[in-house]
């Protein structure tokens, strides 16, 4: 294996040599890896991280994919958990270059000659949804004012001993429903639409049994914090990390695809930024049968198939308010969007899909040449579909926003295959990990008190294939360091206040 040094242009830190032997080597520098190598690092171990790709980052990317000039998030873009995230938090990601920029509104939903918009209060959001109003202050007023103690309890192992029981008991009610019924017991199309596009973020039907945690989670985070987004893209939330690693003494070596377990330097812990198929490769016959067999088991969800634009003009949206959010959600009303992914469940590229839309350019002028605007837009695919959905998300966009196609100066692609060959994480496409049905809610990626230990000793899991699952939040790899501390080290993780 070829060891290329890290060496960002801003650092500052001295570069180290590859060592003989660490306390500790993680694999993958997505949020997961780079958050528990920080933690570890942070309790004074001597850290090693090694990424195959020849930049840091995994989900986090930003590149220019259309037109020098126009950068673009190659996957995630708006950052409510990254911004709500308890070990995020900690961290003085805003001395190594993460600045969050807040939209007005979280999200905008456009409907047919109007736009329903998730507001920063509750208050707010509420008063426009006219009959719904006292039904959303009642369902989200009680879960956004306690956001800092509940948030914690949503981002960790679903089976804990809670801080916040009172608080997990209001979530737990409502979040086991099927985000459809959730949503369908509101009457105005404006708040069954608003919670309908929350529950698409789950990637599953919203028919299936506790979509509503993920609606209500998005929801309720949105009132609280926003739907951030990082100035100059989301690379600057993997730079920040990655500095403060390497200020903390870490080392980070990218162009370093690790195959094998052998491959790596010696070191008493191994955290792995793999989902099951990645970690059974790097583990192979070392592994328990039974283990490995679970892991095998392990399924995948949906895929996604995404376009990016360079843009002449901003988006010209039908209802103008549109422009207050980052994101904008694309699909009408709640049955459209329910048929949308339910189409997708069953294996069938939607014919209308939801599109998850961002408009980053709109509040970051970092991200365009002057007076241009680019555009991430994304609907959900059966997994490894690979058949080209443009057509289909451009006359989404088109039915919110006539004459957007005139706008368009440049387009790229990319299918669900074409995201698995990026990152071996995405299987099939999938973003997040492993699919988000109620059993590997319970189960991710096996049924276990420590889902992030291994049978190896020494070894972890810390991908968004272990609780609390996908996004850029970095808590399984805070959970699964603080596992690795007690453990392999004896040591007693030092507390920093979760807030
Ligand atoms: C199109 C798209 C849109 C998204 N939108 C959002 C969003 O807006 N907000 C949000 O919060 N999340 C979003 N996500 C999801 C989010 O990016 C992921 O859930 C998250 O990045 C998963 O983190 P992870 O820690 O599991 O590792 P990953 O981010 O998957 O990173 C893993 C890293 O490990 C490396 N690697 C893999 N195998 C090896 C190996 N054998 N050797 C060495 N290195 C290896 C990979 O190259 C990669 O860099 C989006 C994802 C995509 C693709």
């Amino acid at each position: 294996m070829s060891l290329s040094r890290w060496s960002p242009q801003t650092a500052s830190f001295p570069v180290r040599t590859h060592r003989s032997r660490y306390d500790a080597v993680v694999v993958g520098t997505g949020p997961g890896g780079l958050a528990a190598a920080v933690l570890l690092a942070r309790h004074g171990l001597s850290v090693a991280v090694f990424e195959g790709q020849d930049t840091v980052g995994g989900g986090m990317r930003s590149a220019e994919l259309t037109l020098p000039g126009f950068v673009h998030d190659v996957c995630s873009a708006i950052h409510p958990m990254g911004v709500a995230s308890p070990w995020f938090r900690q961290l003085p990601l805003e001395r190594f270059g993460l600045e969050w920029i807040t939209p007005p509104a979280a999200l905008a939903h456009p409907l047919e000659g109007r736009a329903v918009l998730l507001e920063g209060s509750v208050e707010h959001t509420a008063r426009t949804l006219g009959a719904d109003a006292a039904r959303y202050r009642t369902l989200m007023g009680p879960l956004s004012e306690r956001w800092q103690s509940l948030v914690p309890e949503l981002l960790q192992p679903l089976l804990h001993l809670p801080r916040d029981l009172p608080g997990l008991v209001r979530f737990g009610l409502p979040a086991l429903l099927p985000a459809r019924a959730l949503a369908g017991a509101f009457r105005t199309p404006e708040a069954r639409a608003l919670l309908a596009g929350l529950a698409g973020h789950t990637v599953m039907p919203l028919e299936a049994p506790a979509t509503g945690a993920i609606t209500l989670m998005l929801g309720l985070i949105g009132h609280a914090v926003g739907w951030p987004l990082p100035r100059g893209g989301s690379q600057a939330i993997a730079d920040a990390l990655a500095g403060y690693l390497r200020f903390l003494g870490g080392e980070i070596y990218t162009g370093a695809p690790v195959a094998d377990l052998t491959e790596l330097p010696p070191a008493r812990a191994v955290l792995l930024d793999l989902v099951p198929r990645g970690a059974l490769k790097v583990l192979g016959h070392r592994l328990p049968s039974a283990y490995a067999r679970q892991l095998e088991a392990y399924r995948h969800g949906a895929g996604v198939f995404k376009v990016d634009y360079a843009l002449s003009a901003p988006v010209p949206w039908a209802s103008p308010e549109v422009a207050r959010a980052g994101t904008v959600h694309l699909g009408g009303s709640l049955e459209e969007i329910a048929r949308s992914e339910r189409e997708v469940g069953l294996g069938r590229a939607p014919e209308r899909p939801y599109v998850l839309v961002a408009q980053q350019s709109l509040f970051d002028d970092t991200r365009a040449p002057d007076g241009k605007h680019t555009l991430w837009a994304y609907c959900h695919v059966p997994g490894g579909f690979a058949g080209d959905l443009t057509e289909r998300i451009e006359a989404q966009i088109e039915r919110f926003a006539p004459g957007f196609r005139d706008t368009v100066l440049a387009r790229r692609a990319t299918t669900a295959p074409a995201f698995e060959a990026y990152n071996p994480n995405y299987v099939g496409g999938d973003v997040n990990g492993g699919s988000s049905d109620l059993w590997q809610l319970l189960a991710r990626p096996t049924l276990s008190a420590v889902p992030y230990r291994t049978p190896l000793p020494g070894v972890y899991l810390c991908s968004a294939a272990t609780p609390p699952g996908g996004g850029v939040h970095g808590m399984g790899g805070y959970h699964a360091a603080r596992h690795a501390l007690r453990d392999v080290f004896g040591m007693r993780p030092r507390n920093w206040p979760l807030r």
